[in-house]
């Protein structure tokens, strides 16, 4: 009853009569707004797993009238779900039908404005995407590998700038504090970062650094109980919006050091990158660092070196690495259901051999990959996984993502180029997952120094 009378266009009305409800009731038995909303989000977060169609349409408030109906089928040729545990199904479907109910319905439009859902990051937080894998102690998710890997999967399904934000946020500020972080860091920082109170955003290419980090110029001068922080950084995920920021900066001694940067802090900004093309829905900006004075307390005292930025990296990669996959599936479904549907010549071009034999490529490569990728994450449980092991994956799905993107496009003619289908979002966003975090040619580099010994990127 309450979402016919949303969809008639009263629903100022109910929430205006919600809130009065809301109040009477705080009054009436002296309840804090802060439980009645963690309540209200437990109930909302368990429907939403176990029963999402009795969740009423108004729940997602940003839903726009143009709202793309999302119809995706889950796609499964060789049967990989059976190598999945309940857990990682249980995982895998509650983000599946998050992104359904909260991604699918506004991220055409947020993309067309190259506006970021800042609102998802609370949602994301609810549904467990910030550090899965990283200690239940700390706030944090304390579920295995390939569980981060199909969360990762389903929000990319989405889109790549949402996984992004989770990305970012669990592997690249939350994993290095909880690895490299001290005991009082890992407790400040780690639960808030896990709720969402915090955004944070990773502070490693420079506008003269980018596949070479170690060119770095932005550095720190000690000044007793601080450093003293200069430079900049270029294309950080996250940075406009975030309260902190993980930044890797050379000592007096040219040592990379990492540590933790709060919003506020004087002579630091971090202004907006516009213009892009690509991953619009995510937001992208610099990091300005003007004789920033850094207490030493924020350093993370347990790395020295590029090794410190690297091994984040390596986390965040095998994430990337599970959801280039979500992104090609989604693309697939799409360029599935529109060939049985579009008519040309008298019968469906899904009958034609050319269009079939891309589908056939697109599901084979889709295979190969989720195959590679479970491994990858099988490994990655047993602590066996190399650095050389994930940039193969990152680079191997990512290509494939964004060749199956090419192709769904061709299949879907005149409308791929639109917004009504999202095969052309999720191709420009895979522009930019083939070059972030590596690119797909210096993974290539890494993977000929793993097998030769040589380093030919130098
Ligand atoms: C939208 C977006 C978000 C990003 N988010 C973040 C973030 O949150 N934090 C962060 O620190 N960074 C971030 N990045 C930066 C990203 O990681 C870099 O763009 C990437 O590492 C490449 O660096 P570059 O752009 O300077 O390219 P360059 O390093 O200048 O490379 C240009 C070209 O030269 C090639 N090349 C370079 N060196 C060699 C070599 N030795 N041999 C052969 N070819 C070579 C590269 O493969 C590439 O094709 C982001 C980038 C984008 C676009």
């Amino acid at each position: 009853m309450l979402s016919k009378a949303w969809k008639a266009g009263s629903g100022k009305q109910i929430i205006f009569a919600f809130r009065y409800l809301l109040g009477r009731f705080q009054k009436l038995y002296s309840v804090k707004i802060a439980q009645l909303a963690a309540l209200i989000r437990f109930c909302r977060t368990t429907l939403l797993i176990f029963a999402p169609e009795f969740l009423p349409n108004f729940i997602s408030m940003n839903k726009p009238s143009t709202a793309r109906e999302d119809r995706y089928q889950h796609h499964d040729y060789y049967n990989v779900d059976d190598l999945l545990s309940a857990e990682h199904l249980l995982a895998r479907d509650a983000v599946r039908q998050w992104v359904k109910s909260e991604v699918s319905p506004i991220i055409e439009d947020y993309a067309n404005r190259a506006e970021c859902p800042t609102h998802l990051f609370k949602g994301l937080a609810e549904i467990g995407a910030f550090g899965p894998s990283l200690p239940a102690e700390y706030g944090c998710g304390g579920m295995d590998e390939i569980a981060y890997g199909v969360i990762m999967q389903e929000l990319e399904r989405g889109d790549s700038g949402i996984r992004s934000m989770a990305s970012v946020q669990g592997s690249l500020v939350m994993y290095p504090i909880y690895r490299f972080g001290s005991e009082e860091q890992r407790r400040h920082y780690l639960p808030k970062l896990a709720k969402g109170e915090f955004i944070g955003c990773f502070g490693l290419t420079e506008p003269d650094a980018g596949s070479n980090p170690g060119g770095m110029l932005t550095n720190v001068k000690d000044d007793g109980d601080s450093y003293i922080l200069n430079g900049s950084k270029m294309w950080i995920t996250n940075s406009p919006v975030a309260d902190i920021a993980v930044v890797w900066a050379k000592n007096e001694e040219g040592r990379i050091i990492g540590m933790i940067v709060e919003k506020g802090m004087k002579g630091f900004s971090a202004p907006e990158i516009h213009g892009k093309w690509s991953l619009r829905a995510s937001i992208t900006g610099e990091l300005v660092f003007e004789d920033v004075r850094v207490p030493k307390k924020n350093v993370l005292p347990n790395v020295q070196g590029l090794k410190g930025p690297l091994s984040c990296l390596t986390k965040a990669r095998y994430g990337i690495a599970w959801g280039a996959i979500g992104a090609a599936l989604d693309c697939y479904d799409s360029a599935l259901r529109y060939s049985k549907e579009r008519i040309q010549f008298g019968k469906p071009i899904g009958g034609f051999q050319l269009t079939q034999k891309k589908l056939a490529e697109m599901i084979t490569e889709i295979t190969k990959a989720q195959l590679l990728t479970w491994r990858l994450g099988t490994l990655a449980n047993e602590g066996r996984h190399t650095p050389a092991q994930v940039s193969m994956a990152k680079r191997n799905n990512v290509h494939m993502a964004l060749e199956v993107a090419r192709e769904a496009r061709q299949i879907h003619g005149g409308m791929g180029i639109t917004n009504e289908y999202p095969v052309m979002r999720h191709m420009m966003n895979l522009e930019t997952v083939l070059t972030y975090e590596g690119t797909h040619d210096i993974h290539l580099l890494i993977t000929g120094q793993d097998v030769t010994g040589l380093a030919a990127y130098e």
